[in-house]
């Protein structure tokens, strides 16, 4: 027998006891009466608090204990606990589901929840970029009729979902390749993931470009080598001849050890960490061995003048900086027709240094210019191979000074001449101290 058995007993057995006390201290009539009030008033307290039951079975509230006495009390008590702790059980389940929900909008890539007729249940930032959604106009819209690419539509009603899908021409601007990938998942529920893969496929089609390039590059010379090495072999040739194939030989085989140590610089810079940023160069060295280089090459063919900051230097690595800036001269030197003018210059300004390469030579049509530092590329095939260029030095500068927070600049214009401008931060320059006099 529980305890509200027992409660209600007991007041039955107090209101019988009372109405026989009356019953023989007064009369059979008032015991009557007595017990039709005490039952008409247990009435009315039920009443009152079956209601606030109910109200409060409506309404909880999860702060206050109604008060009440007797069961009805430890009725309210016991109802109050069974809600607080369901409604930190709810606020527990409210707070994981926020997280998760955190945690997917964190992702990179997109998540997209379909229900089991393919219609958007939720899907996060990412997917709303990648297929143009809005999360909260296009819910329960169907999938197809808002990624209408016949690609996407056949691979969702395949129910094929191994592969992953290509999706080219998506985004924004139309310009993005996405990886997208369909899972099945509860009762005929679907997770569509997507990853945009742009830069991805991009780096792909640099690296094959690349391996096309170096290849032919190489295949070149190489072709030039044996037609000569077969000549040398099969024909009788006269001494002077033969000197002749053999320093051809030569130059060719020295025109691809040019191509492979460029090849192997740039690897290394490439993998090399980034230069110590409180390493000062011996700027006045490098530029001393800039100009000796540039005046043997030229071998007075050209007028060259130098305009240089004595104290003004950069941190880095000296041969680097070296490499850099002395192929920008070369370039200047090899491309400048004779008698042509050459400055270099090397200077603070707004502090920044600033170092610049001016040559009177023939120019760089602007459409060229954006290309100057892809590997390989070059304006004019046959002066570049004249002068032995591989195509790698500008993409080596480059190379050299993007590890050196510089930026190069080119001007110039056909006909009249160019200018190569490189500017390193103010984080990277510095002041030598002046030798003692
Ligand atoms: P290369 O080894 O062929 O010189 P670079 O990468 O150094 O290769 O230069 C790329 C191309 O830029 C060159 O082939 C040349 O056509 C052009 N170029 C570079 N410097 C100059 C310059 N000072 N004047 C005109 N053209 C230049």
């Amino acid at each position: 027998m529980n305890v509200i058995w027992a409660r209600s007993i007991v007041s039955l057995v107090l209101l019988a006891i009372a109405c026989a006390g009356v019953g023989m201290l007064v009369n059979v009539k008032a015991a009557l009466i007595l017990a039709i009030v005490m039952l008409a008033a247990q009435t009315c307290f039920s009443t009152f608090h079956k209601q606030r039951l109910w109200r409060l079975l409506d309404a909880p509230v999860y702060g206050e204990v109604p008060s009440a006495p007797g069961v009805w009390g430890e009725i309210y008590y016991r109802l109050h606990k069974l809600a607080k702790r369901w409604h930190a059980q709810v606020r527990q389940v409210e707070q994981q589901h926020s997280r998760f929900i955190q945690a997917i909008q964190a992702s990179p890539n997109g998540v997209a929840m379909l229900d089991d007729h393919d219609q958007i249940e939720w899907c996060n930032a990412i997917s709303e970029v990648h297929f143009g959604l809005d999360a909260k106009r296009d819910l329960r819209q169907h999938i197809t009729h808002l990624v209408r690419q016949p690609d996407f539509v056949k691979y969702l009603n395949s129910h094929l979902y191994e592969e992953m899908l290509i999706m080219r021409g998506m985004g924004e601007k139309r310009q993005n390749v996405l990886s997208v990938q369909v899972f099945p998942y509860g009762e005929n529920r679907k997770l569509v993931l997507s990853q945009d893969i742009t830069e991805l496929e991009r780096t792909d089609a640099m690296r094959r470009d690349f391996v096309a390039n170096v290849s032919h590059e190489l295949k070149t010379p190489l072709t030039v080598l044996s037609g000569f090495l077969e000549t040398v072999r099969e024909l009788p040739l006269p001494e002077s001849e033969r000197m002749r194939y053999l320093e051809l030989m030569e130059q060719q085989a020295l025109r691809m050890r040019h191509i492979v140590s460029d090849l192997l610089v740039l690897a290394t810079l490439e993998g090399d960490s980034k230069p110590p940023s409180e390493q000062m160069v011996d700027m006045r060295a490098v530029i001393r061995h800039v100009q000796d280089d540039a005046e043997n090459l030229s071998g007075k063919r050209h007028v060259i003048t130098f305009d240089i900051d004595e104290g003004l230097t950069v941190t880095g690595v000296e041969t680097e900086i070296l490499s850099a800036l002395g192929n920008l001269v070369t370039n200047a030197i090899h491309y400048t027709p004779d008698g042509g003018r050459i400055h270099v210059d090397w200077r603070a300004n707004g502090g920044s240094a600033v170092f610049s390469v001016t040559d009177s030579g023939p120019g760089i049509p602007a459409t060229d210019i954006p290309r100057l530092t892809e590997r390989f590329y070059r304006v004019d095939r046959s002066r570049s191979r004249d002068t032995g260029g591989t195509g790698l030095g500008l993409a080596i500068v480059k190379h050299v000074l993007q590890r050196h927070d510089a930026q190069l600049e080119v001007k110039s214009e056909v006909g009249r001449g160019s200018t190569f401008t490189v500017r390193f931060p103010a984080s990277r320059t510095a002041r030598r101290q002046p030798a003692p006099a």
